[in-house]
């Protein structure tokens, strides 16, 4: 049953995706089941979106209420879902105003936009540089393909869209250097996801605020992954001490509904007027409703100071690895955001490992581990995630002493 499901996903089915033989029909919490009913943790939480667990009850019975009221009405009417989803993003972060999409790659397109229009506003042309990062991931569509400082994703869909200046990521010299230059934007991710979870110096990211205020530039972070509660923080710039102009989100704003925002100071968002952005179905009913339990989830579970003590419990386990197990160079992260960092490109044939003794995670760059698991984690969960590492790491360690 299942490989018929796979063969036929594989010829009906872009290629896009390099997938692990197993079709998945049913999750629950940090557990999904396959079409046989074998069990896996999962510890990667479809890419940091079931923040929440799978099937959380909360948002579950929020969609279906929805669902039955009223599914979708366009942008043309008010519609009070959203303003409540609108509400409790604002109430809870730094922004004053909302524009809702569909994805992380649309929130940043409409960041890059949005801070095109504020500099044409203010300044005519002239300005429409927006200076990224090194080694980020911004999404897909051609704008924020063109923000990722990562060639591998660039190639074969050249020519990029113009105006993106990309910087080595924590050095203050590249981004004083260029920031004159007609730039309207610094866009960031404070740890890098895709890049390998590569965290933001803080005195980096105090230095970037001080010089967009500066230079009327706007600060944008991109909270796609690090948002709703990941880091520890209910967004990760409150670790830094700073607030940002702008802040775009995804992944788990709907804790697996589609759904995405751009969220800023209203100074920038007024540079939006009708007709200059819009998205059909963003912030419709159904995807508001799951925003809005989502959040309201998490913070009337106490989710956030859960992650937090979660977070000390899995760093202690990880280093235990670390000091244990040679072949691992660098361990690091936050809140439930970890990299394991490998001295060679052996991640794809370790995450295979793992997936063999039934716990799920990715690799990002050929050799980084990456653990996200749900926030709603516990310790008995933790516990058999570090001793699978610990058995996975342990053959790897036997194999490589006969081959040498
Ligand atoms: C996943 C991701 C995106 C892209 O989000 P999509 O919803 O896949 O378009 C953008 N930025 C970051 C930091 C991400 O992790």
């Amino acid at each position: 049953m299942q490989d018929e499901v796979i063969l036929k996903a594989q010829s009906l089915i872009a290629n896009t995706y390099r997938r692990f033989p197993v079709v998945v029909t049913r999750g629950e919490g940090c557990w999904v089941w396959d079409m046989n009913g074998r069990r896996y943790l999962d510890f990667i939480s479809g890419i940091a979106v079931c923040n929440l667990g799978h099937t959380n009850r909360n948002v579950v019975s929020a969609i279906f209420t929805q669902l039955e009221k009223l599914t979708h009405i366009s942008n043309l009417f008010y519609n009070d879902t959203q303003v409540k989803a609108a509400e409790i993003l604002i109430n809870n972060s730094f922004g004053e105003k909302v524009f809702f999409c569909n994805s992380g790659a649309e929130a940043n397109e409409a960041a890059i936009k949005l801070a095109r229009r504020y500099s044409y506003r203010k300044y005519g042309g002239g300005r429409w540089k927006i200076i990224t990062m090194e080694n980020s991931f911004h999404g897909r569509t051609m704008g924020a393909l063109s923000a990722t400082g990562q060639r591998k994703f660039k190639e074969g869909f050249e020519p990029m869209l113009d105006g993106f200046i990309c910087v080595p990521f924590n050095s203050k010299k590249d981004v004083r250097e260029k920031i004159r230059d007609g730039i309207c934007g610094v866009f960031i991710e404070l740890i890098q996801g895709e890049g390998g979870i590569n965290v933001a110096d803080p005195e980096y990211v105090k230095y970037l605020r001080e010089i967009t205020l500066e230079n009327d530039v706007l600060l944008i972070i991109d909270e796609v992954q690090t948002g709703m509660g990941r880091t520890g923080k209910l967004f990760a710039y409150e670790h830094y001490g700073i607030e940002p102009d702008l802040m775009t989100l995804a992944k788990a704003l709907g804790n697996g509904f589609p759904c995405g925002a751009l969220i800023g100071k209203a100074k920038y968002m007024d540079a939006f007027e009708p007709g200059s952005h819009a998205s059909t179905f963003g912030g419709n009913p159904l995807a508001s409703s799951a925003i809005l339990a989502t959040l309201n989830t998490i913070l009337d579970e106490g989710i956030i100071p859960k992650v937090q003590a979660m977070a000390e419990y899995i760093r202690e386990g990880l280093e235990k690895l670390k000091e244990r197990f040679a072949i691992i160079k660098d361990v690091r992260g936050m809140g439930l955001m970890w990299g394991i960092e490998l001295e060679e490109n052996e991640g794809e044939k370790m995450v295979r490992d793992f997936f063999n003794e039934g716990i799920l995670i990715n690799c990002t760059q050929g050799r980084v581990l990456r653990i996200l698991p749900p926030l709603t984690v516990n310790q008995e969960e933790i516990d058999l995630f570090i001793e699978t590492a610990e058995r996975v790491l342990k053959r790897h360690e036997e194999e490589r002493e006969k081959t040498k």
